[in-house]
């Protein structure tokens, strides 16, 4: 064809992973084009709203499939809102979506596919899994001109004016020569069952001289009472709205009743979506206005530490005549997601009781609902009750801030804890060894959220959060190792004040380390090392710089045999030599990088040398 168009690099790279990667689920593409023939109605019934000239147009929805078992085609016809050339060429021939074109490079890579496919935007792609050639007839609603677009989903696809009587689209699909089971009726019909049972529209089966016959039960599946539906048409549902194959952790429904009425239909996941993290991830719950689909980018509609939430809310108290700009805005709003947020906390409260089963949920959104405790004033003490932490307790199990409190004495007034970026740096940092001696639990946190919500959340059930560096626990337990002598401590650490004038605000001697001669840990009050670190290393705010304190612990035979060297003048260049190793190996413990690691394995490597 003269007017062929290539495909975007990534659309062919896609397509090729999509055809092999998928092949033994392919039955999914009629689900992907329902779907989208769904989207194309509920796209025209939304803007037939507040545009009188396609009004009447919108009516009398119906999704079309018609077999053809002797030319071996399957098309699948909607009356939505269609497409112009300029549709086509955009959402035909491209890849859109964020994150996709990396998936795509991981993808290729290796990775796990299969499961994440669906969500990736791949769902019109997917048609040619069973077809070796396309042909879309397609025309706008409100516009004159029909088109004709056609692809071998090889290399690109052709777009040509065409007629097509009324608006809508026709996805016919030229089966490959071993997918001859989607002219089966029989079979047919019992994919559309499987997948496509919820779709609020009439899905027609076209049987040709036999007639037409309505396949699903056609109603909003939220609508119906609990006691009506099946697990398994909660669970296909999921997996429509989800595009996934996993089954929901946990699946809610409920209703809200009073001045403000709504329903919601609420899941969470099995499996962590790919894009969690993505800095632009906004909540993907689908908001219904009595049935009528508005929009799944409401962002008032969930708070984003709720992202990883599926599902719809549907209330017919909101007004369906206002832009969706002006919704974001409405009061109601507030109301349905603070109402929403109350009854999932509630949920996970419930789950949270079953340690197993919980984990699997903290596991992979555990690091995202703590975004909560930072960010939601009104719900901050139940979040922090969710959580789950690792601590110095129990190295197998993660704690709650609850059951710390129940192993506190009753003098323990504080929750302690330490961050870094290693649980096994924590779990062995010279930090803790006094709290070790004393017997006293610390949470041990290494998500970057966890330098942030302990300044916000400050206290628990009369329990002060607090930094270990912070404790004003009296650490003067009764020590009786030798301990180096007050005199020649004060020299040792003059002299190195000077040698580390640059780059250590302080040094002191401690009586909080037992096993470590020396710790690297900053003045109270400021950012903490990790936390520098992850601002380092998200190239933010790289000039600030918190003052290093340098401790010496007065009892290690290493620091004591050091002061007993400042009382002769000539041993100055060993003493500077041995204080350099001393600071890289604090900075060490704590997951600090080395100004100069090579000179630091020279010297240690000398020292080893000597002592053989
Ligand atoms: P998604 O549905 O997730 O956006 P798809 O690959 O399934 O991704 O579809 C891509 C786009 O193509 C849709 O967003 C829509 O704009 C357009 N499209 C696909 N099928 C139809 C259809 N039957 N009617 C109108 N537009 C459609
Ligand atoms: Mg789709």
């Amino acid at each position: 064809m003269s007017n062929k168009q290539a495909f975007q690099a990534d659309v062919s790279k896609m397509l090729d992973i999509v055809i092999n990667s998928l092949y033994s689920e392919r039955q999914i593409f009629l689900r992907e084009l329902i779907s989208n023939a769904s989207d194309a109605c509920d796209k025209l019934k939304y803007w037939a709203l507040t545009n009188p000239q396609v009004a009447p147009f919108a009516q009398g929805f119906k999704i079309t499939i018609t077999p053809d078992d002797k030319a071996l085609t399957l098309t699948i016809a909607d009356n939505g809102i269609g497409m112009n050339d300029k549709d086509l060429a955009d959402h035909l021939g491209t890849i859109a979506k964020s994150g996709t074109a990396e998936f795509v490079k991981n993808a290729s890579a290796g990775g796990n596919t299969c499961e994440l496919i669906g969500q990736f935007g791949v769902g019109f792609y997917s048609a040619f899994m069973a077809a070796d050639k396309v042909e879309i007839l397609t025309r706008k609603a409100g516009e004159d001109t029909a088109w004709r677009w056609t692809s071998d989903g090889i290399d690109g696809f052709a777009i040509e004016k065409a007629e097509k009587a009324a608006c809508g689209s026709e996805i016919k699909l030229y089966l490959k020569k071993d997918a001859k089971d989607f002219v089966d009726t029989i079979y047919l019909r019992s994919v559309i069952r499987t997948y496509s049972d919820h779709i609020a529209y009439p899905i027609v089966l076209n049987l040709g001289k036999a007639g037409e016959e309505t396949i699903n039960k056609g109603s909003a599946l939220w609508t119906k009472p609990k006691s009506d539906i099946t697990p398994d048409q909660y669970k296909d549902f999921y997996q429509h709205l989800s595009h996934n194959f996993d089954e929901p952790w946990l699946t809610l429904h409920f209703k809200a009743e009073g001045n403000l009425e709504y329903t919601g239909l609420l899941y969470i996941p099995s499996n962590m979506p790919y894009d969690l993290f993505q800095p632009d991830k906004k909540h993907s719950l689908k908001l219904y206005i009595n049935k009528v689909f508005i929009s799944d980018k409401i962002e008032a509609l969930l708070p984003n530490y709720l992202r990883f939430v599926k599902g719809i809310i549907d209330s017919a108290d909101l007004p369906l005549n206002i832009s969706r700009e002006m919704l974001q805005y409405s009061p109601l709003l507030e109301k349905i997601k603070s109402g929403t947020v109350k009854r999932l906390i509630k949920e996970l409260q419930k789950r949270a009781k079953n340690y197993d089963d919980y984990l699997k949920f903290w596991n992979n959104f555990g690091i995202v609902l703590k975004e909560g405790i930072y960010e939601d004033f009104t719900n901050r003490d139940d979040l922090a009750a969710l959580a789950y932490f690792a601590s110095t307790a129990d190295a197998q199990r993660l704690t709650t801030l609850d059951e710390y409190i129940s192993r506190c004495t009753s003098e323990q007034k504080a929750i302690y804890y330490l961050t870094g970026d290693d649980i096994n740096i924590l779990r062995n940092h010279p930090q803790l060894e006094a709290f070790k001696q004393k017997g006293i639990e610390v949470l041990l946190l290494t998500d970057p959220i966890d330098e942030f919500w302990p300044q916000v959340l400050t206290t628990y059930k009369d329990h002060t959060i607090k930094h270990i560096s912070q404790a004003d626990i009296n650490m003067n337990w009764q020590r009786t190792e030798a301990k180096a002598d007050a005199g020649s401590l004060q020299k040792l650490i003059d002299i190195m004040t000077e040698l580390f004038k640059n780059e250590i605000g302080r040094i002191s001697a401690t009586e909080r380390l037992t096993t470590s001669p020396v710790s690297l840990g900053v003045e109270a009050g400021q950012m903490s090392l990790h936390l520098e670190r992850l601002m380092r290393n998200h190239q933010q705010g790289v000039a600030i710089s918190s003052t290093r304190v340098l401790e010496l612990n007065p009892y290690h035979p290493l620091i004591i045999s050091l002061t007993q060297m400042t009382s002769s003048p000539d041993k100055r260049a060993q003493i500077e030599e041995i204080s350099r190793i001393l600071l890289d190996m604090a900075k060490v413990s704590e997951g600090e990088t080395l100004t100069n690691p090579a000179e630091y394995t020279a010297k240690i490597s000398e020292y080893i040398l000597k002592s053989l």
